[in-house]
């Protein structure tokens, strides 16, 4: 049989099939997966194949082989510094929420996450939440901010969680999918979701008592359905992908609008900072890319900390 893992806490794997059967499994022996260093083998999303056995009066699975990943998105495991923990898999697309004062969300931090999802090969989607909050300043920020991130190829929209205002957008964009939601905490993330599918109100009420009674330590990922054929993948306290590490060269392959220009650059291993003749400096000059977009592949290149502040969204 072959099925979705939902919810996997530690040895149990909650898998469902396609029509609809859930399964508790486990896994047989030692899984190998090239090239990754996990701490866990299996993990929220991956599509496995298992067998039924029935032990006196009840069913379980033995998952005996994993489908190749689409993607997958990793944290450090904690005290294990070489290892990894496998948060989720085969997500589809993730929304950003982004608000503009409450709480602020800084371009660093987006354009941090939006290098991160590239580095991922996840399609992300700027939501602009609380616009029924915004007065005509920030308006227009938002609205040039959505400017930045519809030129390189970002589909933006500003939504109102609390209104519902273009809630229809996103659930159309969710259908047929695997979504995660991510963003600061105080963005909305619960309330979209809750306005998205009433249903699953409850079940997130549901994981937090079980974090507040203290019976899990560490937060677990866990899909759930809809009723209008979209999955969500929920990852309770965390708000980003965690860090990649790459190569400087590789950083302005995750910048779409350096990407596109590098070819063009005099030196084929230019990083765009002083070399002669390059191509996202003349286009930095002309205006064709959005300086707050240059300044965070600048900080991600120099490798530094990200600098919670009140910052100059129009710079
Ligand atoms: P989370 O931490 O990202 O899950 O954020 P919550 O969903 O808990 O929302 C944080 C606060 O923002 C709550 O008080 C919500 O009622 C409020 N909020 C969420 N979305 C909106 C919105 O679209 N408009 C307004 N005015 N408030 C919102
Ligand atoms: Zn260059």
């Amino acid at each position: 049989m072959t099925g979705t893992v939902y919810k996997s806490t530690g040895s149990w794997y909650t898998v469902k099939t396609e029509l609809g059967h859930v399964y508790e499994c486990r896994i047989k022996g030692k899984f190998r997966i090239k090239g990754i260093k996990s701490t866990n083998p299996i993990a929220v999303g991956d599509v496995v194949d298992f067998e039924l056995e029935t032990n006196s009066d009840n069913v379980s699975g033995i998952i005996h082989k994993i489908h190749d990943r689409k993607n997958y998105i990793v944290r450090k495991a904690v005290n294990l510094s070489k290892q990894t923990h496998i948060i989720a898999t085969n997500l589809d697309q993730v929304f950003l929420m982004i608000t503009i004062n409450n709480p602020p969300t800084l371009t660093s931090f987006i354009d941090r996450f939006l290098v991160t999802a590239e580095a991922y090969s996840i399609k992300t989607i700027l939501l602009f939440n609380k616009v029924d909050t915004y007065d005509d300043e920030t308006l227009m920020e938002v609205k040039y901010l959505a400017h930045v991130y519809r030129n390189i190829g970002y589909e933006c929209i500003g939504i109102s969680a609390k209104t519902g205002k273009n809630i229809e957008k996103v659930k159309a964009l969710m259908t047929g999918k695997v979504s995660m939601f991510s963003g600061h905490s105080g963005v909305g993330k619960s309330t979209l979701v809750n306005a998205i599918e009433p249903a699953l109100d409850l079940k997130t009420k549901e994981i937090s008592s079980l974090h507040m009674q203290g019976q899990h330590t560490t937060t677990f990922a866990e899909m759930f359905d809809t009723g209008f054929g979209a999955k969500i993948i929920d990852t309770p306290g965390i708000k980003g992908f965690g860090v990649v590490d790459m190569d400087k060269e590789e950083v302005g392959d995750y910048f779409p609008e350096i990407f596109k220009l590098k070819q063009d650059c005099k030196f084929n291993n230019c990083l765009h900072i002083q070399e002669p003749k390059c191509a996202v400096k003349r286009a930095l000059d002309n205006d064709e890319i959005a300086y707050s977009r240059y300044r965070s592949y600048l900080q991600i290149l120099q490798g530094e900390e990200e600098h919670y502040r009140t910052d100059n969204w129009d710079s």
